[in-house]
Protein backbone atom coordinates (compact mmCIF):
# COMPACT_ATOMS: atom_id res chain seq x y z
CA UNK A 1 0.00 0.00 0.00
CA UNK A 2 1.24 3.56 -0.85
CA UNK A 3 3.19 5.47 2.16
CA UNK A 4 0.94 8.83 2.22
CA UNK A 5 2.55 11.49 3.60
CA UNK A 6 -0.77 13.54 4.02
CA UNK A 7 -4.32 12.90 4.86
CA UNK A 8 -5.15 15.63 1.67
CA UNK A 9 -2.89 13.44 -0.59
CA UNK A 10 -5.16 10.08 0.51
CA UNK A 11 -8.52 12.56 0.09
CA UNK A 12 -7.23 13.60 -3.30
CA UNK A 13 -7.07 9.36 -3.95
CA UNK A 14 -10.11 8.59 -2.60
CA UNK A 15 -11.93 11.24 -4.90
CA UNK A 16 -10.21 9.86 -7.99
CA UNK A 17 -11.19 6.28 -7.01
CA UNK A 18 -7.90 4.92 -6.74
CA UNK A 19 -8.74 4.32 -3.19
CA UNK A 20 -11.35 4.27 -0.65
CA UNK A 21 -11.63 4.10 3.50
CA UNK A 22 -12.32 0.19 2.89
CA UNK A 23 -8.76 0.07 1.17
CA UNK A 24 -7.36 2.11 3.53
CA UNK A 25 -8.12 -0.05 6.54
CA UNK A 26 -7.16 -3.14 4.59
CA UNK A 27 -3.70 -2.16 3.26
CA UNK A 28 -3.22 -0.78 7.43
CA UNK A 29 -4.36 -3.86 8.80
CA UNK A 30 -1.93 -6.20 6.39
CA UNK A 31 0.99 -4.11 7.40
CA UNK A 32 0.25 -4.74 10.80
CA UNK A 33 -0.08 -8.20 10.26
CA UNK A 34 3.38 -8.01 8.11
CA UNK A 35 5.37 -6.59 10.86
CA UNK A 36 3.93 -8.18 14.33
CA UNK A 37 7.02 -8.35 15.58
CA UNK A 38 7.14 -4.58 16.15
CA UNK A 39 4.23 -4.73 18.64
CA UNK A 40 3.27 -1.28 18.23
CA UNK A 41 -0.75 -2.47 18.04
CA UNK A 42 -1.72 -4.44 20.84
CA UNK A 43 -5.26 -4.71 19.24
CA UNK A 44 -7.27 -4.02 16.53
CA UNK A 45 -10.82 -3.41 15.92
CA UNK A 46 -10.54 -5.31 12.65
CA UNK A 47 -14.54 -5.68 11.62
CA UNK A 48 -15.37 -2.33 13.47
CA UNK A 49 -12.89 -0.33 11.37
CA UNK A 50 -13.89 -2.42 8.47
CA UNK A 51 -17.90 -1.55 8.75
CA UNK A 52 -16.91 2.18 10.11
CA UNK A 53 -14.92 2.24 6.59
CA UNK A 54 -18.22 0.94 4.59
CA UNK A 55 -19.86 3.53 5.89
CA UNK A 56 -17.96 6.43 5.35
CA UNK A 57 -17.14 5.26 1.77
CA UNK A 58 -20.95 5.97 1.44
CA UNK A 59 -20.65 9.26 2.87
CA UNK A 60 -17.99 10.20 0.79
CA UNK A 61 -20.12 9.31 -2.02
CA UNK A 62 -22.92 11.48 -0.85
CA UNK A 63 -21.05 14.25 0.00
CA UNK A 64 -21.68 14.18 3.82
CA UNK A 65 -18.24 12.93 4.82
CA UNK A 66 -16.13 15.01 7.87
CA UNK A 67 -13.34 16.45 7.72
CA UNK A 68 -11.11 13.52 8.56
CA UNK A 69 -12.98 11.26 6.17
CA UNK A 70 -10.00 8.74 5.07
CA UNK A 71 -7.82 9.37 8.31
CA UNK A 72 -7.37 6.23 9.72
CA UNK A 73 -5.84 6.65 13.41
CA UNK A 74 -4.00 4.67 16.30
CA UNK A 75 -4.38 5.49 19.46
CA UNK A 76 -2.24 5.25 22.84
CA UNK A 77 -3.14 3.23 25.55
CA UNK A 78 -4.03 5.25 27.73
CA UNK A 79 -6.79 7.11 26.27
CA UNK A 80 -10.23 5.88 26.71
CA UNK A 81 -12.46 4.40 23.76
CA UNK A 82 -16.14 3.24 24.88
CA UNK A 83 -16.60 -0.02 25.61
CA UNK A 84 -13.21 -0.76 24.55
CA UNK A 85 -9.74 -1.73 26.43
CA UNK A 86 -7.98 0.65 27.96
CA UNK A 87 -4.87 -0.36 29.95
CA UNK A 88 -2.01 1.87 30.04
CA UNK A 89 -0.08 -1.12 29.19
CA UNK A 90 -0.23 -2.39 32.95
CA UNK A 91 -1.40 -5.35 34.64
CA UNK A 92 -3.32 -3.64 37.10
CA UNK A 93 -6.25 -1.94 34.05
CA UNK A 94 -6.06 -5.39 32.04
CA UNK A 95 -9.02 -6.30 31.11
CA UNK A 96 -10.48 -2.81 32.47
CA UNK A 97 -13.38 -1.53 29.41
CA UNK A 98 -14.02 2.10 29.47
CA UNK A 99 -17.90 3.44 29.77
CA UNK A 100 -16.97 6.94 27.62
CA UNK A 101 -14.85 8.14 25.48
CA UNK A 102 -12.07 10.87 25.56
CA UNK A 103 -13.04 13.98 24.20
CA UNK A 104 -10.18 13.53 21.54
CA UNK A 105 -12.19 10.45 20.47
CA UNK A 106 -15.12 11.53 20.04
CA UNK A 107 -14.35 14.28 18.54
CA UNK A 108 -11.94 12.57 15.94
CA UNK A 109 -15.17 10.18 15.18
CA UNK A 110 -17.46 12.99 14.78
CA UNK A 111 -15.02 13.95 11.71
CA UNK A 112 -15.21 10.59 10.08
CA UNK A 113 -11.77 8.89 11.63
CA UNK A 114 -11.85 5.79 11.97
CA UNK A 115 -9.78 4.57 15.56
CA UNK A 116 -8.12 1.25 14.24
CA UNK A 117 -7.15 0.19 17.40
CA UNK A 118 -4.75 0.71 20.24
CA UNK A 119 -0.79 1.07 21.11
CA UNK A 120 1.31 0.06 23.38
CA UNK A 121 3.05 2.37 25.57
CA UNK A 122 5.20 2.53 28.34
CA UNK A 123 2.76 1.29 31.67
CA UNK A 124 0.99 4.73 32.82
CA UNK A 125 2.94 6.23 30.07
CA UNK A 126 5.93 6.27 32.68
CA UNK A 127 9.44 5.58 30.52
CA UNK A 128 11.19 6.55 27.36
CA UNK A 129 11.72 3.46 25.73
CA UNK A 130 8.48 1.79 25.41
CA UNK A 131 10.38 -1.17 27.47
CA UNK A 132 8.17 -0.90 30.34
CA UNK A 133 4.96 -2.53 29.14
CA UNK A 134 2.56 -5.81 29.95
CA UNK A 135 2.59 -6.37 26.80
CA UNK A 136 6.30 -6.07 25.62
CA UNK A 137 8.79 -3.75 24.11
CA UNK A 138 7.59 -2.21 21.31
CA UNK A 139 10.39 -2.31 18.03
CA UNK A 140 11.81 0.79 16.26
CA UNK A 141 10.77 0.11 12.49
CA UNK A 142 14.03 1.21 11.29
CA UNK A 143 16.15 -1.00 13.07
CA UNK A 144 14.05 -3.35 14.98
CA UNK A 145 17.37 -3.88 18.00
CA UNK A 146 16.16 -0.86 18.88
CA UNK A 147 14.14 1.33 21.05
CA UNK A 148 11.36 3.33 19.07
CA UNK A 149 11.89 5.54 22.46
CA UNK A 150 8.83 6.21 25.47
CA UNK A 151 6.24 6.27 26.20
CA UNK A 152 3.95 7.19 22.98
CA UNK A 153 6.80 4.87 20.95
CA UNK A 154 4.25 2.82 19.61
CA UNK A 155 2.35 5.85 18.53
CA UNK A 156 5.47 6.64 17.11
CA UNK A 157 6.50 3.20 15.50
CA UNK A 158 3.21 2.72 13.53
CA UNK A 159 3.04 6.29 11.78
CA UNK A 160 6.18 5.32 10.78
CA UNK A 161 5.85 1.85 9.89
CA UNK A 162 2.81 2.61 7.87
CA UNK A 163 0.35 1.05 10.07
CA UNK A 164 -1.94 3.78 10.44
CA UNK A 165 -1.81 7.53 9.12
CA UNK A 166 -1.49 8.85 12.46
CA UNK A 167 -1.44 8.08 16.42
CA UNK A 168 -2.16 10.10 19.44
CA UNK A 169 0.22 10.01 22.20
CA UNK A 170 0.34 11.94 25.47
CA UNK A 171 3.65 13.86 26.18
CA UNK A 172 4.13 14.15 29.96
CA UNK A 173 7.69 15.32 29.84
CA UNK A 174 8.47 14.54 26.60
CA UNK A 175 6.71 11.33 25.78
CA UNK A 176 5.50 12.57 22.05
CA UNK A 177 8.63 14.08 21.12
CA UNK A 178 11.36 12.14 21.97
CA UNK A 179 9.84 9.08 20.27
CA UNK A 180 9.06 11.14 17.35
CA UNK A 181 12.50 11.80 17.10
CA UNK A 182 13.36 8.39 17.54
CA UNK A 183 11.05 7.17 14.56
CA UNK A 184 11.42 10.00 12.55
CA UNK A 185 8.42 11.63 12.26
CA UNK A 186 6.83 14.43 13.50
CA UNK A 187 5.16 14.99 16.98
CA UNK A 188 3.10 18.25 18.86
CA UNK A 189 2.90 18.76 22.26
CA UNK A 190 0.16 21.63 22.47
CA UNK A 191 0.04 24.03 25.08
CA UNK A 192 -1.25 23.20 28.46
CA UNK A 193 -4.59 23.32 28.24
CA UNK A 194 -5.50 23.09 24.47
CA UNK A 195 -6.70 19.52 24.46
CA UNK A 196 -8.90 18.24 26.61
CA UNK A 197 -7.42 15.27 29.21
CA UNK A 198 -11.18 13.87 29.91
CA UNK A 199 -11.00 10.36 29.57
CA UNK A 200 -6.55 10.09 29.79
CA UNK A 201 -5.72 8.07 32.17
CA UNK A 202 -3.94 10.54 34.58
CA UNK A 203 -0.08 10.19 35.09
CA UNK A 204 0.34 13.53 36.00
CA UNK A 205 -2.38 16.23 35.58
CA UNK A 206 -0.32 19.42 35.63
CA UNK A 207 1.99 17.74 32.33
CA UNK A 208 -0.16 15.68 30.90
CA UNK A 209 -1.41 16.37 27.28
CA UNK A 210 -2.92 14.50 24.30
CA UNK A 211 -1.30 15.05 20.76
CA UNK A 212 -0.66 14.03 17.34
CA UNK A 213 2.36 12.76 15.73
CA UNK A 214 2.34 12.20 12.29
CA UNK A 215 4.55 11.85 9.16
CA UNK A 216 3.26 15.90 7.66
CA UNK A 217 2.76 18.88 9.85
CA UNK A 218 -0.31 19.25 7.84
CA UNK A 219 -2.08 16.24 9.41
CA UNK A 220 -0.74 17.51 12.50
CA UNK A 221 -2.64 20.63 12.12
CA UNK A 222 -5.43 19.11 10.84
CA UNK A 223 -5.55 17.17 13.47
CA UNK A 224 -5.80 19.53 16.49
CA UNK A 225 -8.10 21.79 14.36
CA UNK A 226 -10.64 19.08 15.57
CA UNK A 227 -9.15 17.71 18.55
CA UNK A 228 -8.58 21.22 20.77
CA UNK A 229 -10.44 23.71 21.80
CA UNK A 230 -12.47 23.85 25.56
CA UNK A 231 -14.27 20.67 27.10
CA UNK A 232 -17.07 21.33 29.80
CA UNK A 233 -15.52 17.64 30.94
CA UNK A 234 -11.87 19.16 31.76
CA UNK A 235 -11.88 22.69 33.09
CA UNK A 236 -8.38 23.36 32.69
CA UNK A 237 -8.98 22.88 28.88
CA UNK A 238 -9.45 26.50 28.50
CA UNK A 239 -7.89 27.07 24.93
CA UNK A 240 -9.68 28.06 21.72
CA UNK A 241 -10.57 25.59 19.27
CA UNK A 242 -7.26 25.99 16.43
CA UNK A 243 -8.84 27.55 13.08
CA UNK A 244 -7.18 25.99 9.80
CA UNK A 245 -5.35 29.29 9.06
CA UNK A 246 -1.88 28.11 7.46
CA UNK A 247 0.47 31.22 8.53
CA UNK A 248 2.57 32.23 5.32
CA UNK A 249 4.90 35.03 6.11
CA UNK A 250 8.72 35.51 5.67
CA UNK A 251 8.89 37.85 7.72
CA UNK A 252 12.35 38.38 9.95
CA UNK A 253 12.31 35.63 12.96
CA UNK A 254 13.94 35.40 15.88
CA UNK A 255 14.92 32.12 17.74
CA UNK A 256 16.63 31.39 21.48
CA UNK A 257 19.25 28.69 21.45
CA UNK A 258 20.53 27.63 24.84
CA UNK A 259 24.08 28.06 25.20
CA UNK A 260 24.16 25.28 27.34
CA UNK A 261 22.38 22.88 25.32
CA UNK A 262 24.73 23.42 22.40
CA UNK A 263 27.49 22.85 24.96
CA UNK A 264 25.56 19.32 26.98
CA UNK A 265 28.28 17.13 27.84
CA UNK A 266 25.98 14.45 27.10
CA UNK A 267 24.90 15.38 23.39
CA UNK A 268 25.64 12.90 20.63
CA UNK A 269 27.91 14.83 17.94
CA UNK A 270 25.69 14.05 14.71
CA UNK A 271 22.73 15.21 16.32
CA UNK A 272 24.78 18.36 17.27
CA UNK A 273 25.96 19.06 13.51
CA UNK A 274 23.08 18.41 12.58
CA UNK A 275 21.30 20.94 14.77
CA UNK A 276 23.66 23.50 14.12
CA UNK A 277 23.29 22.98 10.00
CA UNK A 278 19.13 23.52 10.75
CA UNK A 279 20.38 27.04 12.37
CA UNK A 280 22.98 27.70 9.82
CA UNK A 281 20.19 27.38 7.15
CA UNK A 282 17.91 29.79 9.04
CA UNK A 283 20.70 32.81 9.07
CA UNK A 284 21.19 32.00 5.80
CA UNK A 285 16.79 32.67 5.54
CA UNK A 286 17.99 35.88 7.02
CA UNK A 287 16.43 34.89 10.21
CA UNK A 288 18.63 36.10 13.96
CA UNK A 289 19.79 33.12 16.47
CA UNK A 290 20.08 34.97 19.46
CA UNK A 291 22.36 32.40 21.64
CA UNK A 292 21.17 32.50 25.42
CA UNK A 293 21.77 31.26 28.72
CA UNK A 294 19.67 28.50 30.45
CA UNK A 295 20.98 27.72 34.26
CA UNK A 296 19.00 26.07 35.20
CA UNK A 297 19.17 23.56 32.46
CA UNK A 298 20.59 21.63 34.98
CA UNK A 299 17.70 21.60 37.47
CA UNK A 300 15.09 20.61 35.03
CA UNK A 301 15.10 17.13 35.41
CA UNK A 302 15.30 16.68 39.20
CA UNK A 303 12.28 19.42 39.28
CA UNK A 304 9.87 17.60 36.87
CA UNK A 305 10.65 13.88 38.42
CA UNK A 306 9.59 15.74 41.99
CA UNK A 307 6.57 17.12 40.65
CA UNK A 308 5.64 14.07 38.33
CA UNK A 309 6.03 11.69 40.74
CA UNK A 310 4.14 13.63 43.97
CA UNK A 311 1.23 13.73 40.88
CA UNK A 312 1.55 10.04 40.43
CA UNK A 313 1.26 8.82 43.74
CA UNK A 314 -2.03 10.88 44.53
CA UNK A 315 -3.39 9.98 40.74
CA UNK A 316 -2.32 6.09 41.24
CA UNK A 317 -4.14 6.42 44.75
CA UNK A 318 -7.47 5.19 42.80
CA UNK A 319 -6.10 1.83 42.08
CA UNK A 320 -7.09 0.17 45.13
CA UNK A 321 -7.88 -3.09 43.81
CA UNK A 322 -11.45 -2.51 44.63
CA UNK A 323 -13.54 -0.36 42.52
CA UNK A 324 -11.53 -1.26 39.43
CA UNK A 325 -8.55 -2.60 37.56
CA UNK A 326 -6.37 -5.90 39.24
CA UNK A 327 -7.56 -7.55 42.88
CA UNK A 328 -5.83 -10.29 44.15
CA UNK A 329 -7.40 -12.53 46.48
CA UNK A 330 -7.16 -12.15 50.22
CA UNK A 331 -9.45 -12.04 53.28
CA UNK A 332 -8.04 -8.94 55.02
CA UNK A 333 -9.09 -5.67 52.99
CA UNK A 334 -5.54 -3.78 54.30
CA UNK A 335 -3.72 -6.69 52.71
CA UNK A 336 -6.59 -7.05 49.68
CA UNK A 337 -5.11 -3.25 48.76
CA UNK A 338 -1.55 -3.68 49.06
CA UNK A 339 -1.08 -6.64 47.48
CA UNK A 340 -3.33 -6.24 44.69
CA UNK A 341 -1.01 -2.97 44.23
CA UNK A 342 2.18 -4.65 44.40
CA UNK A 343 1.18 -7.38 41.97
CA UNK A 344 -0.33 -5.01 39.72
CA UNK A 345 1.77 -2.36 39.41
CA UNK A 346 5.26 -2.73 37.47
CA UNK A 347 8.90 -1.86 38.95
CA UNK A 348 8.88 1.33 37.68
CA UNK A 349 5.41 2.19 38.27
CA UNK A 350 6.10 1.68 42.35
CA UNK A 351 9.39 3.43 41.76
CA UNK A 352 7.42 6.75 41.12
CA UNK A 353 4.75 5.82 43.47
CA UNK A 354 7.64 5.41 46.51
CA UNK A 355 9.40 8.75 45.35
CA UNK A 356 6.29 10.43 45.00
CA UNK A 357 4.71 9.90 48.09
CA UNK A 358 7.95 10.56 50.11
CA UNK A 359 8.69 13.99 48.72
CA UNK A 360 5.16 14.93 49.90
CA UNK A 361 4.99 13.39 53.49
CA UNK A 362 5.24 15.73 56.35
CA UNK A 363 8.60 15.56 56.84
CA UNK A 364 10.41 16.31 53.56
CA UNK A 365 7.25 18.42 51.85
CA UNK A 366 9.18 21.72 51.67
CA UNK A 367 12.63 20.20 51.69
CA UNK A 368 11.05 18.80 48.02
CA UNK A 369 7.56 19.36 47.02
CA UNK A 370 7.56 23.07 47.44
CA UNK A 371 11.54 23.68 46.49
CA UNK A 372 10.39 22.05 43.28
CA UNK A 373 7.31 24.30 42.49
CA UNK A 374 8.89 27.51 43.21
CA UNK A 375 11.77 26.29 40.44
CA UNK A 376 8.75 25.30 38.27
CA UNK A 377 7.38 29.04 38.36
CA UNK A 378 11.25 30.31 38.25
CA UNK A 379 11.45 28.10 34.36
CA UNK A 380 7.52 29.55 33.94
CA UNK A 381 8.89 32.86 34.48
CA UNK A 382 12.26 32.74 32.59
CA UNK A 383 10.31 30.70 29.26
CA UNK A 384 7.80 33.71 29.51
CA UNK A 385 10.44 36.18 29.45
CA UNK A 386 12.58 34.33 26.63
CA UNK A 387 9.55 34.00 24.08
CA UNK A 388 9.09 37.96 25.06
CA UNK A 389 12.20 38.75 23.51
CA UNK A 390 12.27 35.90 20.68
CA UNK A 391 9.64 34.53 18.53
CA UNK A 392 10.77 31.07 19.31
CA UNK A 393 13.03 29.02 21.52
CA UNK A 394 14.94 26.11 19.24
CA UNK A 395 16.58 23.00 21.19
CA UNK A 396 17.19 19.84 20.15
CA UNK A 397 14.73 17.43 20.76
CA UNK A 398 17.08 14.63 22.01
CA UNK A 399 20.78 14.31 23.48
CA UNK A 400 21.08 11.13 21.76
CA UNK A 401 20.50 8.67 18.93
CA UNK A 402 18.01 5.63 19.69
CA UNK A 403 19.42 3.24 22.04
CA UNK A 404 19.01 -0.87 21.10
CA UNK A 405 16.92 -2.40 23.38
CA UNK A 406 17.62 -3.58 26.63
CA UNK A 407 20.73 -1.27 26.71
CA UNK A 408 19.78 1.11 29.52
CA UNK A 409 17.46 -1.14 31.31
CA UNK A 410 19.88 -1.29 34.43
CA UNK A 411 19.60 2.60 35.21
CA UNK A 412 16.45 4.57 35.77
CA UNK A 413 17.92 7.83 36.36
CA UNK A 414 20.27 7.21 33.39
CA UNK A 415 16.83 7.16 31.12
CA UNK A 416 15.59 10.03 33.18
CA UNK A 417 18.00 12.26 31.41
CA UNK A 418 17.00 11.15 28.47
CA UNK A 419 14.45 14.03 28.91
CA UNK A 420 16.69 17.40 29.09
CA UNK A 421 15.42 19.29 26.60
CA UNK A 422 11.79 18.10 26.59
CA UNK A 423 10.58 18.42 29.84
CA UNK A 424 10.59 22.07 30.14
CA UNK A 425 8.04 23.09 28.01
CA UNK A 426 6.16 20.51 30.52
CA UNK A 427 7.27 22.34 33.34
CA UNK A 428 6.34 25.96 31.44
CA UNK A 429 2.91 24.43 29.72
CA UNK A 430 4.55 26.52 26.06
CA UNK A 431 3.82 24.10 23.03
CA UNK A 432 6.85 22.53 21.25
CA UNK A 433 6.85 20.53 18.23
CA UNK A 434 9.53 17.71 17.37
CA UNK A 435 10.72 17.19 13.81
CA UNK A 436 13.43 15.72 12.20
CA UNK A 437 16.42 18.15 10.96
CA UNK A 438 18.80 15.41 8.54
CA UNK A 439 18.96 11.79 8.78
CA UNK A 440 22.64 11.19 10.54
CA UNK A 441 23.45 7.28 10.88
CA UNK A 442 21.33 3.58 10.03
CA UNK A 443 18.38 6.02 9.09
CA UNK A 444 17.83 7.65 12.10
CA UNK A 445 17.50 10.87 11.88
CA UNK A 446 18.65 13.97 14.78
CA UNK A 447 15.28 16.36 15.43
CA UNK A 448 14.79 19.34 16.58
CA UNK A 449 12.20 21.12 19.28
CA UNK A 450 10.39 24.48 18.33
CA UNK A 451 8.88 26.23 21.00
CA UNK A 452 6.06 29.29 20.91
CA UNK A 453 4.04 31.12 23.32
CA UNK A 454 1.11 29.71 24.73
CA UNK A 455 -1.87 29.37 22.35
CA UNK A 456 0.05 30.00 19.40
CA UNK A 457 0.53 26.66 17.36
CA UNK A 458 -0.89 28.27 14.40
CA UNK A 459 2.33 30.06 13.84
CA UNK A 460 4.88 27.74 15.35
CA UNK A 461 3.68 24.76 12.80
CA UNK A 462 3.67 27.03 9.95
CA UNK A 463 7.55 28.12 11.08
CA UNK A 464 8.62 24.61 11.50
CA UNK A 465 7.11 23.34 7.96
CA UNK A 466 9.21 26.05 6.61
CA UNK A 467 12.07 24.90 8.37
CA UNK A 468 11.19 21.18 7.16
CA UNK A 469 10.90 22.07 3.61
CA UNK A 470 13.84 24.18 3.73
N1 LIG B 1 10.22 10.03 29.94
C1 LIG B 1 9.40 10.82 30.77
C2 LIG B 1 8.99 10.06 32.00
O1 LIG B 1 9.30 8.90 32.07
C3 LIG B 1 8.23 11.35 30.01
C4 LIG B 1 7.00 10.57 30.13
C5 LIG B 1 5.84 11.18 29.40
O2 LIG B 1 5.96 12.24 28.78
N2 LIG B 1 4.69 10.55 29.52
O3 LIG B 1 8.40 10.60 32.89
Amino acid sequence: MKNYVSLKEIQTDILARNTSCYKLVEGYLDNIAQQSDINAFIEVYKSEALEQAIEIDKKIKNRTAGKLAGLIVGIKDNICYKNHHSSAASKMLRGFKSTYSATVVDRLIEEDAIILGRLNCDEFAMGSSNEKSIYGPTKNPINKLYVPGGSSGASAAAVRANFCQLALGTDTGGSIRQPAAFCGVIGLKPTYGLVSRHGLIAFASSFDQIGPLAKSIDDIRIVMNVISGIDEYDSTCIGKKMDLEEIDNDKQKTFAVFKEALNFSGLNKSVKTKFKQTITKLEEKGHIIKYIDLPLLEHLVPTYYILTTAEASSNLSRYDGIKYGYQTKSKSIDELISISRTEGFGKEVQRRILLGTYVLSAGYYDAYYTKAQKIRSLIQSQVKSILSENNYILIPTTPNLPFKIGQKNTNPTQLYYEDVFTVMANLSGHPAVSFPVGEVENGFSASAQLIGEFFSESDLLSCAKKIINN
